[in-house]
């Protein structure tokens, strides 16, 4: 008797939008040096398709693209257009070194888009739709067509649309829901009637991009996968505009975690790269991971309560569904300190996520050495912190030089700052409403630059009373939001080294 064979498995296709969506996140932007790191850790990830950028958006976003085209080989290489003969030779053009490529052309499909944003009819819609896949396809032979805001769409006029591009040779059809308002039933109709009644959905792979809105966004990407779709949309830790896209780590661990309800699904994700990833993108992004999000935030696997400790000694599985582990968190913390050698350092900071040159590990073994001189004990997040110092744009418009504030009870703050600028050492000094605001506004007499603190967040990075201080600083200068982080054991130091590293971002 012949054996049953078992059902092939489907993949999943792993679309990877962090260095396009998720960098419009205001505050997100990555120089092209930061992003080609980036791709380089999404190609370790798995990754299959990496967004890389909007080539005809600025300079900058085209030389990204070209840059990561050249360099990356195993993950195809995508570059966003709307439906305009420019935006889409632009993708083409910045694409040309890649080994795999896409081009993802989008177009808006629901009335209120098409009232309000291009005062067009449905019939110019759709043509505008055709012309711009074969003008793609010609260039391109992986192409993606988004119909914009799909979610809010008259469905027979979507039905259209799609099975249009499809027979102009777009190869995927991703299903957006632009604004986040969606809801997983919902979804997982769209996607059901869409393979029910557009005739030629089977020769194009369904694509779901999720926004997070409502706090939906994976849920829905789920249940759109439930319903058919082989592809989605993610990005790293989640960010992207407003409230974010779906998160990878959230989807992909799903599916892993709940193979009884995906089943015969897969991914080509090593789940093990999962946090390494995620600490890359926070620390070149300057979005701090909040503590409570799931996977890779800091409390994902920390259990507070007794009775949950006590039972996971005894079984892990009764309050711990996921492994630690295979998201690449080591919970050894190995401890170095001031006897710590070099090669000791280099392979601890590999383990936390960060490869650095030769040079670049003996500058940082020289802070290290300084650190271990102030705290006893180095961890992990004190590394990340020096490692992090090390990802910041490497040319300095403004490189701090010193600090001294004097604060007393019933007097006026007074801040004294010292900066290189262009070779030249600049001296300012300032009173403020305490000693940070006095150090920022004795910088901006030496900037010249108009600034709008928005947001200034200090944390402890480690325990103890010796423990190093980070501050966050989010600012609005020359029209751009940009955040910057900055580390020290003296917290003023690390207010002030945050606000010119956000000074530098802006350029
Ligand atoms: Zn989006």
């Amino acid at each position: 008797m012949k054996k049953k064979g078992k059902k092939a498995k489907e993949k999943i296709i792993v679309f990877d939008t962090t260095l396009r969506d998720g960098e419009q996140a205001p505050g997100a932007s990555l120089t092209s040096e930061q992003k080609l790191e980036i791709a380089y850790q999404l190609e370790k990830l798995g990754v299959d398709v990496i967004e890389a950028g909007f080539p005809i958006a600025s300079p900058d976003d085209f030389k990204a693209v070209d840059l990561i085209s050249r360099k990356i080989k195993k993950s195809s290489i995508c570059g966003l257009a709307r439906c305009l003969t420019k935006d889409i030779e632009a993708a083409s053009e910045s694409l040309k070194r890649a080994k795999h490529s896409r081009i993802h052309i989008f177009l808006a499909t629901s009335k209120i888009h098409l009232k309000y944003k291009f005062k067009k009819a449905e019939d110019e819609i759709l043509n505008l739709a055709k012309k711009a896949t074969k003008f793609a396809r010609n260039l391109c032979p992986d192409v993606e067509f988004s119909p914009e805001d799909a979610t809010r769409s008259q469905k027979d006029f979507l039905y259209r649309v799609v099975e249009t591009v499809i027979k102009e040779g777009a190869r995927t059809i991703n299903i957006p829901d632009t604004v986040g308002y969606s809801y997983p039933q919902e979804v997982h109709s769209l996607i059901t009637d869409i393979r029910n009644n557009v005739p030629n959905i089977n020769k194009a792979t369904i694509a779901i991009h999720c926004h997070d809105d409502l706090g939906m966004a994976v849920a829905n990407s789920l249940s759109a996968v439930l319903a058919g779709a082989r592809q989605v949309h993610c990005t790293i830790n989640g960010i992207g505009e407003r409230a974010g896209n779906a998160s990878l780590e959230e989807i992909v661990m799903a599916l892993n975690t709940r193979k009884d309800a995906f089943k015969n699904l897969k991914m080509g994700i090593e789940t093990k790269e999962i946090a390494r990833t995620s600490r890359l993108v926070s620390s070149l992004t300057g979005f701090i991971i909040p503590p409570n999000k799931a996977i890779v935030g800091k409390n994902a696997f920390a259990h507070e309560s007794g009775i949950h400790q006590d039972a996971i000694l005894k079984k892990r599985s009764t309050y711990e569904i996921m492994n630690p582990k295979d998201v690449g968190i080591d919970k050894s913390q190995i401890v170095l300190g001031k006897h710590s050698g070099r090669h000791a350092l280099a392979k601890r900071l590999e383990k936390v996520g960060f490869k650095f040159s030769k040079e670049r590990i003996a500058i940082i073994f020289k802070q290290f050495k300084v650190l271990a001189d102030k705290k006893k004990e180095i961890f992990d997040d004190d590394l990340i912190a020096l490692a992090e110092e090390q990802t910041k744009p490497k040319v300095k418009i403004y490189d701090l030089i010193s600090t001294k504030a004097i604060t007393e009870t019933g007097v006026e703050p007074y801040a004294e700052v010292k900066i290189k600028h262009k070779g030249r050492i600049r001296k300012a000094e300032s009173t403020g409403d305490g000693p940070v605001d006095a150090c920022y506004k004795a910088i901006d007499k030496i900037t010249g630059v108009k600034t709008k603190l928005l947001n200034y967040k200090l944390d402890a990075i480690t325990i103890g009373k010796d423990a190093q201080g980070r501050v966050k600083v989010e600012i609005i200068a020359k029209g751009k939001i940009v955040s910057g982080r900055g580390s020290s054991t003296d917290i003023l130091e690390s207010s002030v080294k945050a606000y010119l590293d956000a000074l530098n971002r802006v350029g």
